[in-house]
Order: structure tokens, then sequence, then C-alpha cells
């Protein structure tokens, strides 16, 4: 790995870390599509399963492609290690396996990925962990929910799809101060708006279907941070098996080249769409964490260095309002991917969040006429144009 490049600028070493040439002497990474790796003889093999070695065995414990994108990541996100999974899930769910014993507590933002959420409140109960909610705007009283059994700090920011920003360097001198693994999922950000390590987290995943892949094509995840508890995550993941495949490895490291024009482009589209937005009269109200009116502009510009590619905003007409605009959009997509290169639209309440009761969807700030958009790489005045002319 690393032929090239001593460099810590983002941009190039997610271009110039690449996997070791073949005698061919390729250019670009081949894929490695091989589900097992040949040994020289028997003491080779032997200390290659004692682990005394580093070497590829079979495609489930680690590959080329995914030893390629995991490195990228680990860089990024200046963490120690790595595993990368088959998706974004599979990385919460294997991380929370691994390092959680019967008997723990987590502490959790409220506002978490909904399959997260069903994960702490339908599953952790089967394996008696235990686990509490508090409120993205209530940092004041965290400390007061913490208990001689919590094990993990957990946090999404900016949240899914309210758009609420928590404040990293608090919670990470939390969790230090109480001996907490702190643990962030990054995926809105990406590590080119923001490093979780910074402010003290410990581990860091991320699904990188969204804005790490960009093109809305395959799905995958990683978790990235300390070396002791990335041994953990892999020792359960190479066994139980949700691995990522190297293809999608392949095309994810791939994308990680263009990550930083990507994202920068994101990002100036969907501060001109927040601010067009924002003055729009069918509009209540907007969250952008790059606009002045959201309530933690101060804290974002601290940890982000853009805003990122999701608006949220406040339809006048509440539930109906929200489906009419859907149904008065041309260009965009509807659909539930983000951080795709074409602009996507939902509405929270009459889909992803419909089963929940009224009182349940403003807990996490999803009021009746919330449309999230995906800002995506189309030129900005044809974006504007199609969610302009469905607003009016
Ligand atoms: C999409 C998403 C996930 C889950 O990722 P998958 O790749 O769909 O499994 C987790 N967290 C956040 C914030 C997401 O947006």
């Amino acid at each position: 790995m690393n032929q090239d490049n001593q460099t810590n600028n983002f941009e190039t070493f997610a271009i110039r870390t690449q996997s070791q040439r073949s005698h061919f002497d390729e250019h670009s990474t081949p894929l490695y599509l091989t589900s097992s790796f040949v040994f020289e003889d028997a003491e080779d093999m032997r200390a290659s399963f004692a682990e005394e070695k580093e070497k590829n065995l079979y495609s489930r414990y680690s590959n080329p492609n995914t030893n390629e994108f995991i490195e990228k990541i680990v860089k990024m996100e200046g963490a120690e290690a790595g595993y990368a999974f088959a998706t974004g899930m599979a990385s919460i769910y294997s991380t929370f396996m691994a390092l959680l014993n019967s008997g723990d507590h987590v502490l959790s933002c409220q506002s978490v990925f909904g399959a997260t959420h069903a994960l702490f409140t339908k599953y952790f109960p089967k394996w008696n962990i235990d686990y509490t909610y508090f409120k993205a705007e209530n940092s004041a009283d965290v400390e007061s929910l913490i208990q001689p059994n919590t094990k993990i700090l957990y946090l999404e920011t900016p949240t899914n799809p309210a758009i609420e920003i928590l404040d990293l360097e608090f919670y990470g001198n939390l969790a230090k101060k109480h001996n907490l693994i702190f643990i962030v999922d990054n995926c809105f950000a990406t590590p080119y708006l923001q490093q979780p390590i910074k402010y003290g987290a410990d581990v860091v995943v991320h699904s990188a279907t969204k804005l790490i892949d960009g093109q809305g094509r395959v799905l995958g995840g990683v978790a990235v941070g300390r070396k002791d508890l990335i041994q953990e995550i892999y020792s359960f993941s190479r066994l139980t098996g949700p691995s990522l495949s190297p293809f999608n490895a392949w095309i994810l490291s791939k994308s990680l080249e263009t990550l930083a024009v990507r994202v920068e482009k994101h990002c100036e589209n969907a501060l001109k769409v927040a601010e067009c937005l924002d003055s729009h009269p069918n509009v209540e109200f907007v969250k952008y964490p790059f606009l002045k009116s959201h309530p933690s502009y101060e804290i974002a510009k601290k940890q982000m260095k853009l805003g990122g590619n999701i608006v949220a905003f406040e339809i006048k007409g509440g539930i109906e309002g929200g489906r009419n605009f859907l149904n008065k959009i041309k260009m965009a997509s509807l659909s539930a991917n983000l951080g795709d290169t074409r602009t996507i639209v939902t509405h929270p309440a009459s889909t992803t969040h419909s089963k929940l009761s009224d009182e349940e969807r403003n807990e996490v700030g999803i009021t009746a006429g919330l449309v999230r958009c995906s800002v995506g790489l189309e030129n900005v005045e044809d974006i504007i144009y199609d969610l302009k002319q469905a607003l009016d």
C-alpha cells in the first residue's frame, strides 16, 4: 500500500493510496474477485492462520480491495484501524454486538437512523442490553442519564432527517470523563466535512451507501477507530460474516478518489437551495447547518467544514402539504436513498416515519410537513427551479 504518497493532504491520499501493483503494472487498482488466497507451504499456512503474518486468507476476513478502501477511510478519519461491512447497518450492528455484553447500557441520542432505533428498541431487550435516549437539544441533561453500567455513548450528527447538530467536543469530553466508548455515525458529514475522532470519538461508523459511493450504485459500511476496539469488531465480524464484497469495495475505493470534489459541490448546491427555500412564502422554516437561522449554527461552523448536502424544510399545510409537494416534483427523484448525484426528496411523515404517532414524530423533530432534500450534482438552477415550481 501507499506506493507513492507520504502526504497527509486529503485529496492526494484519497487518490494515491493504492494496493500494491501486480506484475502487470496496472495503473488503476484491479478487482480482486477471489474468495480465498493460496499459501507457499504448510508453515506459511499455519503462520497465516495463527495471525502471525499479515496476509489475506479468505475474503470474509480481508481482501486487497476491502483493505484499500479501509486504509483510505482510516486515514481520512484519523483512525488507527478499521473493518468494512456489506452495509451501514451491518457496521452499526456488528460494532454494538462486538463491544456490548448482556447487562450493559447504551446512552444514545433519540434522533438516530430508523433501523438503529429499531435495533435498540426491538432487539436490545432480547439480549438484556438496556438503552436510554436523550434529545439532541438537551445536552445539559445527558450527564445525569449515565448509569454505572453505561458502556457506550452513541450519536449521529447531523441527524436524519431533522438536521439537528450535536456538539462533538461536548460529548467527547463527557465520554472521556465517564470512561464511555464514544461512537459516532458520521454518515451525513463524511470524513471530508467532519472528523469525530478529533473530538474524542473511539469508533466512527459509516453507511458508505450514501455520499461515499455518491452515485447510488452499491451498499457498504465501515467502522474505524481505536485499534483495540476495532480488533474486537474484526474478531466478531470475521466469524459472523457481514463483510463487504470485494466488488463493492473496489467501487467505493474509487468513489473516495472524488469524495472531496463531489462533497464540495454538493454543499455549494445545498447552501444555494437552502437560501432560496428560506425566502419562499410556502415554506415555514428551513433547517441547514450553515444557515445562520439554524439553532446550532455556531456548533456546525466549529466542527464541520461545510454544511453537507441535506436540506430539511417544513412545507405549509402539514401532511397533505408534504404529499402534494412530492406529487408536483418533476425532476428530483422520490427515493429512499440520499447522497446521490441525483437530487432526492422524501416526506418522512407519510413514508419512513408514518407508523409513528404525532407525538413520537415530534420527539425526533419530524413535523408533519417536513421534507428532506438530498441535494444532488445537477445544475443548481435546475434543482431550484424544480423545487420552486412544486412549492408554487
Ligand atoms: C443509510 C444510513 C444508515 C444505514 O446504512 P445502510 O447502508 O443503508 O445499511 C445508517 N446511518 C445513517 C445516518 C444512514 O443515513
